[in-house]
């Protein structure tokens, strides 16, 4: 008997390779290893409308029972047996034909903040489930970091009516993915609603008796907090892979067809995936969820041999919901040179430029505009991946 197709994480990315293969046709067994106790869920709606309270539960990911697939929830691998082709897990090893890793990623700790009551990350939906209930309380709230998950917990929170704070260790918002342009919009966006924006400042420790009563910044400013929120970024979720023989690299390396380095027939997906892509000429690693997802229906391709391109690439496009404004982003924008603003029906586009070639666009409240971007983007990137197969 052939050994199941083991797909690890049932987030977004894992999910989503289950339903790719069922749609593809495939009859083999699968089985769906997730260490999150419970059915799966989508984590877009954590940081929105559980945190408004707009809903009391995050969307369902999909109804597994109509797929055949062994799903074990509250279980997590904790090694890798390549050469016996197992995945170790808390209890006893599973054989596996076929390993498909989409464990994701979790949040970056802050040692300031370590050990302080009211000092929370958000990833999962216990994360957001015990902040939404901190903010019942009408706390102050303190945000650090200011990139996509801060700014919309720090929307949520204002929302609510409550007092908030970012600090952002950078000269401005969204700086590692963001020109200044566009930086400049969103911190305008947040203080239009009443947020307080701290660039270029770092937390350096809390005060406070039981729990955290405030934070203090490099510059000696004390900021009074009743709630912190870390969202200062993530690391992939991989420490479960060390000394499996697969080479971890911020990610599990991959090449450009998302195989990973070191192993036959096993992929990785997702946000703990750092694959060669083709288009940008360099390892990434994405913590967008269509990324997620487009990668689990290109891997589908391959295990059922009928994939779309030699190599993945995608237009790694990425949304935000902020102050009710929809932030949308495709391209590459590590390769602008230049940004430029057009104002469109409603709402506001920036184009990217390297030179005169469009590399990427950020929208704000302008989804058709930016999808006619999104589509150019794409087709401009097929050649590319189709060439690899040569
Ligand atoms: C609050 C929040 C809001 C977001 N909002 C947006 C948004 O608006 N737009 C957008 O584009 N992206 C958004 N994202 C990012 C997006 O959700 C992620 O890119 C996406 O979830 C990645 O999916 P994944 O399946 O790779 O990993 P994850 O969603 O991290 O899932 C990994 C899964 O693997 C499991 N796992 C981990 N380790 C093990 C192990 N050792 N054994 C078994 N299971 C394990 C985890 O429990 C989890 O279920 C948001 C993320 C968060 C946290």
């Amino acid at each position: 008997m052939r050994s199941p197709t083991v797909v690890v994480g049932g987030s977004v990315a894992g999910v989503r390779t289950v339903q790719a293969l069922r749609a593809r046709g495939y009859e083999e067994d699968i089985v769906l290893v997730d260490q999150e106790p419970g059915p799966p869920y989508d984590k877009p709606a954590l940081s929105k409308e559980i945190l408004t309270g707009a809903a009391a539960q995050p969307p369902a990911l999909a109804d597994l029972s109509g797929l055949a697939v062994d799903h074990r929830p509250g279980l997590a691998a904790t090694g890798l047996d390549l050469a016996a082709r197992r995945l170790v897990t808390g209890s006893g090893s599973i054989p596996f034909g076929r390993l498909v890793i989409a464990t994701g990623s979790r949040p970056r700790r802050l040692p300031a903040l370590d050990s302080w009551a009211g000092v929370h990350y958000l990833r999962t939906r216990a994360d957001a489930a015990s902040l939404r209930a901190e903010f019942t309380g009408r706390p102050r709230v303190v945000v650090v970091g200011g990139g996509f998950v801060g700014g919309e917990v720090a929307s949520s929170a204002r929302a609510l009516g409550l007092d908030v704070t970012i600090v952002e260790a950078a000269p401005r918002l969204l700086a590692r993915l963001m020109p200044p342009e566009v930086s400049d919009r969103v911190a305008r966006l947040h203080r239009d609603h009443g947020v307080h924006v701290r660039c270029g400042r770092t937390v350096t420790g809390c005060r406070g008796r039981d729990r955290v009563e405030a934070v203090e910044l490099d510059d000696g400013t004390r900021l009074d907090a009743d709630v912190v929120v870390a969202g200062i970024g993530t690391t992939p979720a991989t420490r479960w892979l060390t000394g499996s023989g697969l080479v971890l690299d911020d990610g599990v390396r991959c090449g450009p067809d998302l195989s990973a380095h070191g192993a036959d027939g096993v992929w990785a997906i997702g946000d703990c995936a750092r694959w060669f892509d083709v288009v940008r000429r360099r390892p990434v690693r994405m913590e967008h969820w269509t990324a997620a997802r487009e990668q689990a229906s290109f891997v589908a391709g391959v295990i059922v041999g009928d994939a779309p391109a030699a190599a993945f690439s995608t237009t790694g496009y990425v949304w935000s919901d902020q102050h009710g404004v929809r932030i949308q982003h495709v391209g590459r924008v590590d390769a602008a040179t230049t940004t430029s603003s057009i104002p469109t029906g409603g709402g506001q586009l920036f184009l990217h430029h390297d030179g005169d070639e469009l590399v990427g666009a950020t929208a704000f409240d302008a989804p058709r505009d930016l999808l006619a971007f999104r589509r150019r983007l794409a087709s401009a990137a097929a050649p590319l991946t189709e060439r690899t197969r040569g």
